[in-house]
């Protein structure tokens, strides 16, 4: 029997009018057409939908109708005429506007009714409003795409997946894509595509009734991220017979959770890993090691003196140098080690299974070098260097606090070695810094306990040779240790501010050394004091000044301060105020050091200073180095145009004093005139002096 309605024919009468009855009473719209397609019947329903009378429809084809639009008309025509011919009932989906205005979706069913003759003599439609479902369909689809969580359904009676419009836009396909298994398998990225099928397989297998999974796609240029939660149903026989789920794009919310997991594990100035992602990374070198009996290097490398860089070049160029840095020392080692940002300019290294025979030392030299390379940052050439500590495992240590508690010591250590180099760690090390720690305690009572001294040192104008005044030099002579030098303490005071109240006690001793030494000298003597950058960060630096010079009755012209080049390029305090404020107290200002910084000599007239000392290290080669000989030679031309006053350090032999006589340099100081010395020495010496003149 062929598909579709028979017509009743001539039942009894009674069944005609109830036939008849259950059409006119349908909520559905019912219509019938002629093999021609115009109009026999149409129900109230109908009627009622399109506004139209029926007795104004009946004889009329889809196309002569208005409540259609013209092109939906002729498809409409068409399909039902195709219904005529080919005999086969027909799905069909209309869309069109209501008289008042709505819009309207009706599912159509198309049935052939067939004659006596067995052709088909007319088609009856049966239509449903589906507008309100639609409508949710639309919804959902929004929702779905606003989501990036598409819905699917799998069926095993098909073998294939019929998928939501946004389902098909994340597989990048077309929205009426009805792909089975073997596509869907085909879009996942190669290295997830078999875990993903077996996956699947032990999922049904076990008859699992939900499962979730993620895998990526690749359907553009760069793969999608997917998250797919599935929910199964299996038939009699325990094969899956419908799978029903929701797949959702999440390569945007992956990306956050790598930015998230990236800013805990990694330093966002250089990308290098941070100290978390360090320690980790030597936790597992050092379990590797241990397993295959190797050692692994924890290095830290320091860069030195960062912090004038930084000063010189201003946050953002610091932080430019610090990028660079990261970059060389990434360069500088294999694949398998980490270089990590441990903070500040401190960097750390950890090499894993070296063998027991590695030369860790050459790994450091070529890490020195590449720091040491020039950079250029701003336009300026700027030289580096760095200190590391190295501490290995098993041998200095077997947990990674341990080793970098070591490798921090082993750093220290080449730091005092005078930079620039690396240094093993030795258990000695620690007892060093012991010291370092316990020497800081006895300095805060130094003071207090008079352990403080000033020596002297002279100073000579070069073309008299005549003493025309002395620097004084801190000495502190250690209750055990005797006396240490400055350079042994003046670090340790720094960082611990203990040198704002010990260059106090230098400048009111030093004053009024001067002033007594004056009573009788003619002309008078002039002291130079050496200043810390710490102390210019007290903002009562002019006040203290003042007050000594009050106190101490010592005329201003007798005192000059000597700063460090790297001071003027300071921007976290207005030296310039500060300068500018001491020079009008009527002292005089002195670059100390002078060439070992990073000092451009273009910044020395933007500061009140009247003189500059040639740094100890170009005076010692001014005889054997040509360069050392023409660089100082540079640096007392540059003075002379500045109008200031040059003072040579470190005179040690009398080459040396008369290169700088005939090169201009005015005043000297160094060990040919006289080693630094105690007061009641220097007072002798002028005891002697002044005979010397007077006879
Ligand atoms: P500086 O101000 O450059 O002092 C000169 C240093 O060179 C002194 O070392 C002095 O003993 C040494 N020197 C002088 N002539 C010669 C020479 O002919 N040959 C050699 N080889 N060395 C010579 P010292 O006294 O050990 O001082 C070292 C540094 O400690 C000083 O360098 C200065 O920066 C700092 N310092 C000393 N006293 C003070 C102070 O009272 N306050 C501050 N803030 N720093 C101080
Ligand atoms: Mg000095
Ligand atoms: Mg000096």
């Amino acid at each position: 029997m062929k598909a579709g309605a028979a017509v009743s024919g001539n039942g009894p009468a009674n069944e005609a009018a109830h036939y008849r009855s259950l059409a006119e009473n349908s909520p559905d719209c019912i219509v019938r057409y002629d093999r021609c397609g115009r109009r026999l019947y149409a129900n109230p329903a109908h009627e009622r939908t399109s506004g139209l009378p029926a007795s104004a429809t009946l004889g009329k084809t889809p196309r002569e109708l208005s409540c259609l639009p013209a092109a939906a008309a002729a498809a409409y025509q068409e399909r039902l005429l195709a219904v005529v011919a080919g005999g086969r009932p027909a799905d069909i989906e209309i869309e069109w506007k209501t008289p008042d205005g709505r819009r309207m979706v009706q599912h159509v069913v198309a049935l052939p009714e067939h004659g006596p003759d067995g052709a088909v003599a007319s088609v009856l439609t049966v239509a449903r409003d589906i507008s309100a479902l639609k409508e949710t369909e639309r919804r959902l689809e929004q929702a779905e795409a606003m989501a990036r969580l598409g819905s699917w359904q799998w069926s095993a009676r098909t073998g294939r997946a019929t998928l939501s419009a946004e389902t098909c836009r994340i597989f990048g396909r077309p929205h009426d894509w009805v792909p089975d298994r073997e596509e869907i398998l085909a879009l996942i990225v190669e290295e997830d595509r078999d875990w993903i099928a077996t996956a699947l397989n032990v999922t049904f297998a076990s008859q699992s009734p939900d499962a979730a999974f993620d895998c990526r796609i690749q359907t553009g240029d760069a793969p999608t991220d997917l998250h797919s939660a599935l929910r199964i149903e299996y038939d009699a026989d325990g094969k899956p017979s419908l799978v029903v789920g929701t797949t959702q794009d999440v390569t945007e919310l992956r990306g956050y959770q790598q930015r998230v997991h990236s800013l805990a594990s990694y330093d966002p100035l250089t990308t290098l890993p941070n100290r978390e992602q360090f320690t980790s990374r030597a936790q597992h070198a050092i379990g590797e090691a241990c397993r295959h009996r190797q050692q692994v290097g924890i290095l830290i490398l320091d860069l030195d003196r960062f912090k004038a860089v930084n000063d010189a070049l201003g946050h953002g160029g610091g932080d430019r140098l610090l990028c660079e840095a990261a970059g060389r020392l990434r360069r500088c080692v294999r694949e398998t080690d980490t270089v990590a940002r441990l903070g500040g300019d401190e960097f750390g290294f950890v090499l894993p299974d070296m063998p027991p025979q590695a030369d860790i030392g050459k790994v450091c030299r070529k890490i020195l070098d590449a720091v040491g390379e020039t950079y250029r940052i701003a336009g300026r050439e700027i030289f580096l260097t760095g200190s590391i500590g190295i501490a290995r495992y098993p041998f200095d240590g077997r947990s990674v606090s341990d080793l970098l508690q070591h490798a921090d010591a082993a750093m220290y250590h080449a730091k005092a070695a005078g930079r620039d180099n690396y240094q093993f760690y030795a258990a000695s090390l620690t007892t060093q810094i012991t010291e370092r720690l316990g020497l800081a305690a006895r300095l805060r009572r130094a003071v207090s306990n008079g352990e403080l001294e000033l020596y002297y040192q002279p100073q000579i104008d070069l073309r008299t040779r005549r003493l025309i005044g002395a620097e004084a030099l801190l000495r502190w002579n250690h209750p055990e240790e005797g006396l240490v030098p400055p350079d042994r303490f003046i670090g340790i005071a720094e960082e611990t501010g203990l040198i704002v109240g010990i260059g106090e006690w230098v400048l009111r001793t030093a004053c009024a050394t001067v002033c007594a030494w004056n009573r009788d000298a003619r002309p008078p003597l002039r002291i130079a004091v050496n200043l810390s950058p710490r102390q210019f960060k007290t903002n009562d630096l002019v006040a203290t000044v003042r007050t000594v010079l009050a106190e101490t009755g010592c005329a201003p012209e007798w005192l000059e301060l000597e700063i460090t080049e790297g001071l003027l390029l300071d921007d976290t305090v207005d030296v310039a105020r500060t300068l500018a404020a001491l020079r009008a107290l009527g002292l005089s200002i002195a670059i100390d050091d002078f060439g070992t910084g990073y000092s451009a000599l273009g910044y020395l007239n933007r500061f009140p200073v009247q003189a500059i000392k040639i740094d100890r290290s170009f005076v010692r080669d001014i005889v054997a180095r040509r360069d050392s000989a023409e660089l100082v030679k540079a640096i007392i031309a540059m003075a002379h145009s500045l109008r200031l006053t040059l003072v040579a350090e470190g005179i040690e032999e009398r080459r040396q004093e008369e290169f700088l006589r005939a090169h201009g340099c005015q005043l000297g100081q160094g060990y040919l005139f006289g080693k630094p010395m105690p007061g009641r020495d220097f007072a002798s010496l002028l005891a002697s002096a002044a005979r010397g003149a007077a006879d």
